[in-house]
């Protein structure tokens, strides 16, 4: 499994930071928050989010995770995508995560990111053709997993969670 680098990590919670200090919404539930979303190698859910962040604070509540969500997707930090079974999952914007492109499987329920850098090339040029100038670009595939039909398991399944 991939992992964050601490500096990576850092950015992150710098510019979550330097957004919340604008209007006075920053709280020490949302620094902590915004640590555990830095963190995250692959898209997340909010359950997931809520799990690994009780570790820290178990008095953390939902409707302060889905808060938080929208602030940093607001912020332009996270981007909302359709995960397995059509649930809401967040992937992070940054240097190492376009989070332009994902797979979406639908045996492994994972979402799994793509660098995808012909997309805004080839559908971008589609687009200035027919005569729009786009603005926001992604591509979702919903797959079956090759791995988990040929050898009966995936890495990439995700242990449930209990
Ligand atoms: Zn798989």
């Amino acid at each position: 499994m991939a992992t964050r680098s601490p500096e990576d990590i850092e950015a992150f919670c710098r510019r979550a930071q330097d957004h919340w200090s604008k209007d006075g919404r920053r709280t020490q539930v949302r620094d902590i928050l915004s640590r555990v979303v830095a963190a995250q190698a692959a898209p997340f859910s909010a359950d997931e989010l809520r799990t690994q962040a009780r570790r820290i604070d178990r008095g953390i509540s939902y409707a302060s995770i889905y808060r938080t969500l929208g602030s940093l997707v607001e912020a332009g930090l996270l981007r909302e995508i359709v995960g397995p079974n059509d649930r809401r999952c967040y992937t992070l914007i940054d240097s190492t995560h376009t989070g332009v492109s994902h797979i979406v499987c639908t045996d492994c329920e994972q979402v799994v990111p793509m660098n995808d850098d012909c997309l805004p090339l080839r559908e971008g040029f589609l687009a200035r053709q027919l005569g729009f100038t786009p603005r926001k670009m992604s591509l979702r595939i919903e797959a079956s997993c090759e791995e988990l039909r040929q050898h009966g398991a995936c890495a990439r399944r995700k242990q449930k969670e209990p």
